[in-house]
C-alpha cells in the first residue's frame, strides 16, 4: 500500500477474507486499517507542528503494527532524519518483522529503534532504565487505550504530548453503564449527543490518571470520527495545578434524551437529585465526572490547519476534518440535535446553516456539528436557540 509518502508492506486482505466476503483488518496477522488514514494524516501534521516549536523530539509508538505511523512521521515531518528519533514496538512478532521490513523499504536508516515488547513494559524500560524520556507517545490500540494510559502519562517527558485513539466507542458513549464505570470510572447513560460525551469521558479518565503522578493535561486537539475518538493532550508537572484543573475541569453533563437539551455543570452541584428538563419536561440524566473545559486549543488547531494545507499529499478529508474540529472546538458546548427539539415543538427541522447564522447574528458562538448532521453547538441559551429555530 501507499499512504502519504510511505510505501507499506501489508498483509493481503484477500487471504484473510471470510467466505461471506467480509474482511476486518484485525483478522490479518498484522493490523493495517486504511480507514485510519485521516487519523495518521493529522498525527503526521501534528509532529511537524511540534517540530516547529521544539527541536529533538523522541517519538514512542509502542503499538506500531506495520509501522506506518512512525514511518510517515519520519518521511513527512522530518525528512532530513536529524530531529526526530523513533522508538517503535509491538507485542506481536509478526508485526515487528513487517515493521523492520517497512523501515528498510522506505530507506529510513538513522534514528530508528524497534523493539518486540509489551507497550507498558516498553515505556517503563525506556524511561526508567534507559533514561530516555519520549516527548511524544502514541497509544493506538485495538479498543480501549485505558490499559496504557498510566504508563504513557507517567513516562512522557514534562510538557510532552500523549495522543490516544479509542475505538471502544460504545463504552465511552455509555451504551453499557457498568462497563463505562468499570473501565473509565464514569457514571452515566447513553445521551443523544453521546459522541461529544465519549470525548469528555476519555479526557476525564486521562486527567484523573495524570493527577496520580502530580501531572495535569491540556487538550490540544480532540475529535470523534467514524468508529473512534482521538485526543492529543499536553502533559505537564505540578500538583497544585493538577488540583485546580480537577476542580475546574471535571463536572457533570446533564442530558435530556427526549429533546436533546443538555448543559455542563461543576461537580459540587448535587448530582443525586433528579432534575426535570426545563425545555420538554422530560428527565435530565447526569453523566459524571466528565471533562467540562475546552477540548482543543484554538491557536494550535489553526496552526495545524496551515501545516496540513502545505502537505499537499494529505487526504482532502483530513483537511476538511481539521476545519470542522476547529469550528466546533471554539464553541465548547455539547451538541443540540435539531430533529429532537423540532419534534417537541412540532415544527419542521430547520437547516443547521440557518440556525447557526441566526445565532451568530445574535452575537453568540455557534457551529454546525461535524458529527451529527442535525447538530448545532452554541454558547447561546436554549431559548435563543429555539427562537432561531422558529424563525
Ligand atoms: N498504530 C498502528 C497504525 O497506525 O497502523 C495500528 C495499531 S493496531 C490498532 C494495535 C497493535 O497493538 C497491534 O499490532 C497489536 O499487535 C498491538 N498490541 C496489542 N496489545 C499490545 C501490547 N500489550 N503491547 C504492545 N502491542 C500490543
Amino acid at each position: 500500500a501507499v499512504e502519504g509518502l510511505a510505501k507499506i508492506c501489508i498483509p493481503d486482505p484477500q487471504l484473510y477474507r471470510r467466505e461471506n466476503g467480509l474482511y476486518e483488518p484485525s483478522w490479518a496477522p498484522v493490523f493495517y486499517n486504511p480507514k485510519m488514514i485521516e487519523n495518521r494524516d493529522i498525527c503526521v501534521a501534528f509532529l511537524k507542528m511540534m517540530l516547529e516549536e521544539r527541536r529533538d523530539i523522541v517519538v514512542l509508538d509502542p503499538l506500531a503494527a506495520t509501522g506506518v505511523r512512525s514511518i510517515r512521521i519520519a518521511l513527512e515531518a522530518d525528512p532530513s532524519r536529524d530531529f526526530i528519533a523513533l522508538y517503535m514496538g509491538d507485542i506481536s512478532l509478526n508485526a515487528v518483522e513487517i515493521m523492520r521490513h517497512n523501515i528498510e523499504l522506505n530507506n529510513i536508516n538513522k534514528n530508528v529503534f524497534i523493539r518486540h515488547a509489551d507497550a507498558n513494559e516498553f515505556i517503563y524500560q525506556l524511561v526508567k532504565r534507559e533514561g530516555i524520556a519520549p516527548s511524544y507517545i502514541d497509544i493506538d490500540p485495538f479498543g480501549s487505550p485505558a490499559p496504557f494510559v498510566y504508563a504513557a502519562l507517567n513516562g512522557v517527558k514534562r510538557d510532552g504530548v500523549v495522543a490516544l485513539t479509542a475505538t471502544d466507542l460504545a463504552v465511552l458513549e455509555g451504551r453499557y453503564k457498568s462497563k463505562l464505570f468499570r473501565r473509565y470510572g464514569v457514571v452515566g447513560v447513553k445521551a443523544v449527543q453521546s459522541k461529544d460525551i465519549a470525548l469528555r469521558v476519555l479526557l476525564s479518565f486521562i486527567v484523573r490518571a495524570a493527577a496520580i503522578y502530580d501531572r495535569y493535561i491540556e487538550p490540544v486537539i480532540s475529535y470523534a470520527m467514524n468508529h473512534y475518538v482521538r485526543v492529543y493532550v499536553k502533559v505537564s508537572k505540578g500538583g497544585l495545578k493538577a488540583d485546580k484543573i480537577l476542580k475546574n475541569c471535571l463536572g457533570v453533563a446533564w442530558c435530556c434524551t427526549n429533546c436533546s437539551y443538555s448543559y455542563m455543570d461543576y461537580m459540587e452541584n448535587n448530582i443525586h437529585r433528579s432534575v426535570k428538563c426545563p425545555v420538554c419536561g422530560g428527565r435530565l440524566d447526569p453523566i459524571y465526572p466528565i471533562w467540562i473545559c475546552g477540548i482543543g486549543d484554538e491557536k494550535h488547531i489553526e496552526k495545524l490547519i496551515g501545516i496540513a494545507n502545505e502537505m499537499y499529499w494529505l487526504q482532502k478529508s483530513s483537511r476538511v476534518l481539521l476545519e470542522n474540529i476547529y469550528r466546533v472546538s471554539r464553541v465548547n458546548s455539547l451538541t443540540t440535535r435539531l430533529t429532537y427539539l423540532a419534534k417537541v415543538f412540532k415544527i419542521n427541522v430547520p437547516s443547521t446553516y440557518d440556525v447557526v447564522e441566526c445565532l451568530q447574528q445574535k452575537g453568540f458562538r455557534a457551529s454546525r456539528s461535524y458529527i451529527y448532521s442535525d447538530g448545532v453547538a452554541t454558547n447561546a441559551s436554549i431559548n435563543d436557540l429555539i427562537e432561531c429555530m422558529k424563525r
